[in-house]
């Protein structure tokens, strides 16, 4: 049995003591204003045990880590029909990119990309009747507690939120984007602005890690084939044009946000929750993509 707190431990302290490097997403200026040396990680099992360092409590703001929640609604409500509307590709390119959509006639590459998850949001406000309240009651339903958006986060974004205006009047040049621009907008910028911390987020992201229940609400999130869809799009897609690198050091499905959380899940085992704001330039933690290098390789937890 290996001693996950003490590598786990030992893994943040060789990471801490390295040069913190990279810079914190300015572009979302509220994201601009957080302390750069935040470091905190968590680590919870399917069957409850938790192994946490630094600053696991500290709430930030998840940004696109809530793509993979909106993708895991909708594809509970909406099944393989959500594939009229985009593809499962990886796309090799930044997460905000427009060009791959001129040539694939606004069909985006993949839902967690900016593109894909602007087109979910879309989907997702012509199925639900109130589709904030609702995204959060579904968020709630599977922690046990309340899960609430940061109006001053998402009005931050909003600001400055021009390429996602770009993309969105772009996607519905091509029709693919049914109601209008300000409203799916509104919607979009209120999931990332959602502030969680790493034993937060790490709970809450177990169903991926446990064939889609939620081992301590035992709530069926998804079931248990859109469980393995997520995480193989994610292995794919969730680090945008660093997949590949992240499948290569890391070797575990996972999520970034600009906020500097990564979400990774090893399926049957674990979820883990990272959170450093400087950010490399294809716009992932910097910490978070050297701390899970290190933790896979000395846990030997890497799924290939
Ligand atoms: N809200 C951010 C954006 O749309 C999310 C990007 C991210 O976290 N990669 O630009």
């Amino acid at each position: 049995m290996i001693d996950c707190q003490n590598i786990l431990d030992k893994t943040y302290q060789k990471v801490r003591a390295m040069e913190n490097m990279g810079a914190v997403a300015s572009y979302i200026p509220e994201l601009a204003k957080v302390d750069p040396a935040q470091f905190g990680v968590c680590l919870i099992t399917k069957t409850g045990e938790k192994f946490m360092a630094g600053d696991s409590d500290i709430k930030f703001s998840i940004q696109s880590i809530a793509k993979v929640l909106s993708l895991s609604l909708v594809l509970s409500k909406l099944g393989d029909k959500l594939w009229q509307r985009m593809d499962f590709e990886a796309s090799g390119s930044a997460f905000n990119s427009l060009v791959q959509l001129e040539t694939e006639n606004g069909i985006p590459r993949n839902p967690l990309i900016n593109s894909g998850a602007i087109v979910i949001c879309d989907v997702l406000i012509s199925e639900l009747a109130n589709p904030k309240e609702e995204f959060l009651k579904f968020l709630s339903s599977i922690t046990g507690y309340e899960v609430n958006f940061d109006p001053t986060i998402a009005a931050s974004e909003k600001e400055e939120g021009y390429r996602n205006f770009a993309l969105t009047n772009y996607l519905k040049s091509f029709g693919n984007i049914d109601n209008d621009v300000e409203i799916v907008l509104d919607f979009y910028f209120s999931l990332c602005s959602i502030k969680l911390s790493c034993a937060e987020l790490s709970n809450l992201f177990l169903y991926l890690a446990n064939d889609g229940v939620h081992p301590k609400s035992k709530k069926q999130v998804i079931s248990k084939s859109n469980t393995r869809r997520i995480n193989a799009i994610m292995s794919t897609c969730g680090f945008y044009d660093e997949a590949g690198e992240f499948a290569y050091r890391v070797g575990l499905p996972g999520k970034s946000g600009v906020g500097g959380g990564i979400l990774a899940i090893h399926p049957g085992k674990y979820a883990i929750a990272i959170y450093s704001p400087r950010l490399n330039p294809k716009g992932n933690s910097y910490r978070g993509m050297k701390f899970l290098e290190r933790f896979t390789s000395k846990t030997e937890s890497s799924i290939f």
